[in-house]
């Protein structure tokens, strides 16, 4: 029901001066449509629908999808991804009804402590880690003082596993048929496991027997059977040259057998020695250099924890046998120099 006469000149200056018809119609007591009729009927000009910006979407907040076109890798990562959400939903559902305790009354959730100041706890999140129970975490021990324990066991199954068997991550993965959302790397780091670095993953896969040789790289390595048919590992072609002659001349040897802890100067702390040669019958210990390689103050370091253990350190320097303790005087200055240079990286 109309409450007043329409104005036709008042409507007409409304409408041009961007007045909508909604406002116009609720002055009147009408509807928006009611005024455009009337508008129409009085020869009043309606502006033209206004133009349209083409980045303009009628969907509030939602931004309308850019045209892309993806390369087939792009597609699989997609595919990929699509599958992990799925499956890690199915996980999730799946271990749903864990023993997992909620936090009450101050009490910690990791390890059931009151007012837990244990770093540990704040730093592991059990409850994301579903891989964990895959690779046998007893989850009724969250909540309680043995967490530590059980942590530490699954990590030393692990550790063992990558670091002592070598599995890799793609093998471990398949070992415990976890799904990629969860492993390997996460678990890794919440084990606080350090991952190998690429020269150590090459060297592993080497060990496996997953790949004959790296490629591209100055040094060689790789497997060497001994006189009397032992298997050894070697680091270097000076390293190849120093066992055969050993096998040439049929005396018994070892390959990075001991380990001794020394102190190291330069750095100011206990390191440790992994000799590269040791002849048992005059325990002898070699250590196979080049100019590049070896670091003279942090050799000096090693062979006096030698001596001191009883053993008879020897140093072969590009080939050669060298006075580790007179260096300087049996080098020309130019080379010590230059010894002593790549010592500095
Ligand atoms: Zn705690």
């Amino acid at each position: 029901m109309r409450i007043k006469e329409y104005n036709r000149d008042y409507i007409e200056s409304s409408i041009k001066n961007g007045k909508s018809y909604l406002e116009l119609g609720r002055e009147y007591g009408v509807s928006d449509t009611m005024i455009k009729k009337y508008a129409r009927r009085n020869g009043i000009s309606l502006p033209k629908r206004r133009e349209i910006n083409p980045n303009e979407t009628f969907n509030k907040g939602i931004k309308l999808k850019e045209e892309k076109i993806l390369t087939e890798e792009e597609k699989e990562l997609i595919r990929e991804r699509r599958r992990a959400r799925k499956h890690n939903l199915i996980l999730k559902k799946k271990y749903s009804n864990l023993n997992i305790p909620k936090i009450d009354s101050g009490c910690c959730p990791i390890c059931g402590s009151y007012h837990c100041t244990n770093g540990f706890c704040k730093s592991h999140n059990f409850q994301g880690i579903v891989g964990l129970v895959r690779l046998g975490l007893d989850s009724t021990k969250i909540g309680t003082s043995e967490i530590f324990n059980e942590y530490n066991r699954i990590r030393d199954i692990l550790y063992d596993l990558y670091w002592i068997q070598g599995l890799s991550l793609i093998d471990l993965k398949n070992k415990f048929n976890i799904g990629i959302e969860h492993f390997p790397i996460n678990i890794l780091d919440f084990l606080e496991i350090e991952r190998r670095t690429l020269s150590e993953s090459q060297v592993n896969a080497i060990k496996q027997g997953k790949v004959n040789n790296i490629p591209q790289t100055s040094f060689k390595c790789g497997k060497h059977t001994t006189w009397d048919n032992k298997e050894v590992y070697l680091r270097s072609s000076y390293e190849f040259d120093y066992a055969e002659k050993l096998d040439s001349l049929k005396i018994i040897y070892e390959v990075e057998s001991i380990r001794l802890s020394y102190f190291n100067r330069s750095k100011n702390r206990e390191a440790i020695a992994i000799p590269d040669f040791y002849i048992p019958s005059t325990k002898t210990i070699v250590e196979i250099k080049s100019d590049y390689t070896l670091n003279i103050d942090e050799m000096i370091d090693k062979f006096n924890a030698y001596i001191s253990f009883g053993y008879n350190p020897i140093l072969i320097l590009e080939k050669e046998e060298i006075d580790l303790f007179n260096i300087e005087n049996l080098v020309t200055p130019e080379r010590y120099k230059r010894i002593k240079e790549f010592n500095i990286r």
